[in-house]
């Protein structure tokens, strides 16, 4: 699976520079800048759907107020790109928005972007205290770790794992289920994080019979593609596999419903209202529409 909204990262992540220590003072200083606002993990654009990019000197905050918040993200020909995480934004005429609503419909270098400095802003706020011996940490390598300055060790982002699977019958039926959060008619492919010490495929396997109580033929697995989903910090890893059984019975209380629907079936429930399918930014909707052969109606998805 290609293009997936939130996997499109086009810009030179130019990593080399993060060690520099003298990044930050050459970024801010520079007109070729461009500062991406986070706030409260929500970005700012404008009517027309893309990023706002502002100047450094356009946010009149002092550059060492700057540099404890400043998210180094990359570089092209062109420019430098920075967020900045920021309680107080100060930004006139635009809109707040979260990736979730508007990521399949940004561009690619905004996208990916956004993306990176959406993970990196949620690890911060989770990650201010070393797990060592609890003192408060300080940002380091532009961004992307944070040091504890009493034992010099350094913790960096994590990225959590988490498989999501379209099972087919050999009949060519989705099954596809409720979590028990979920409103009445929301329906996906199942999914579930990779637990310690085990394989995506074992957690696959694992997964679908505990939501479900479908066994899966290992050799059936299909790596399809993944989409970095920071919400707050997965990796959705996505596979195909081909059911060995059909009888649909719940071990764990997760879900509320599964079922099985052949193309006729999702098309007349989408149509009836009674059927909401994932939204487009998802991986779960490009598994769906992989699985259905054709474009799915954006009308059949939930916004
Ligand atoms: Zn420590």
């Amino acid at each position: 699976m290609r293009d997936l909204p939130l996997a499109r990262f086009t810009i030179d992540r130019a990593a080399q520079l993060r060690s520099n220590p003298l990044w930050f003072e050459q970024a801010w200083a520079s007109q070729a800048t461009r500062v991406l606002v986070l706030h409260e993990r929500k970005i700012p654009i404008t009517a027309e759907l893309s990023v706002v990019w502002v100047k450094p000197w356009s946010l009149k905050m002092s550059a060492s107020d700057a540099k404890e918040a400043a998210l180094f993200l990359g570089a092209d020909a062109e420019h430098t790109y920075i967020a900045i995480m920021k309680d107080e934004v100060g930004l006139a005429d635009v809109n707040w928005a979260s990736l979730r609503d508007v990521g399949s419909q940004l561009s690619a270098t905004d996208v990916g972007l956004a993306t990176s400095a959406v993970a990196l802003a949620t690890w911060h706020e989770g990650h201010n205290f070393c797990p060592s011996c609890g003192q408060r940490t300080t940002i380091a390598m532009a961004g992307w770790s944070r040091k504890c300055a009493s034992h010099e060790t350094e913790q960096y982002p994590r990225t959590e794992p988490a498989m999501i699977v379209a099972v087919e019958d050999t009949a060519g039926r989705i099954l596809l289920g409720r979590r028990r959060e979920w409103p009445q008619g929301w329906l996906s492919t199942l999914a579930g994080f990779v637990e310690a010490g085990e394989s995506c495929e074992a957690a696959v396997i694992r997964e679908v019979y505990e939501e479900s109580g479908i066994h899966v033929d290992l050799s059936s697995l299909r790596y399809l593609g993944s989409q970095p989903w920071p919400f707050p910090a997965s990796l959705m890893l996505a596979y195909r596999a081909i059911a060995t059984s059909t009888q649909v019975e719940m071990h764990d209380d997760e879900m509320t419903e599964v079922q099985w629907f052949s193309r006729a079936e999702l098309e007349t429930a989408c149509d009836a209202e009674t059927l909401k399918l994932p939204s487009p930014v998802s991986i779960a909707f490009r598994l769906i529409q992989s699985w259905y052969g054709t474009d799915i109606p954006l009308k059949w998805c939930r916004d």
